[in-house]
């Protein structure tokens, strides 16, 4: 009997802890979504046109290590480099992009 009710218990326990943890997944997943298609998105375009990086930020024009960003992720050829302070206030102020 005590046997069967710690095995259900630890059974309840299991399913909580997965819940929590795929919940956790994607909650990150959601959160990092952007940068996560960007980066896909980016290095397939890189590999087609051969863009080469830039080493300054588009929108601040400092030399600084710059990110690829899509304004649009239906056109994954339109890429701006922009550094990580500009990259992401643009995330803050218009979102995720249009389509992401
Ligand atoms: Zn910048
Ligand atoms: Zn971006």
């Amino acid at each position: 009997m005590r046997k069967e009710r710690i095995a259900m218990k630890n059974y309840y326990l299991n399913i909580r802890s997965s819940d929590e943890y795929k919940h956790k997944i994607a909650l990150y997943k959601r959160e990092n979504y952007h940068k996560y298609k960007e980066k896909v998105s980016a290095r397939n375009a890189t590999r087609r046109l051969r863009l080469n990086k830039p080493d300054r930020c588009s929108a601040c024009n400092e030399i600084k290590k710059v990110e690829a960003h899509h304004d649009d992720y239906s056109k994954p050829l339109d890429i701006r480099w922009l550094c990580v302070e500009c990259h992401n206030e643009w995330h803050i102020k218009n979102g995720s992009g249009l389509n992401g």
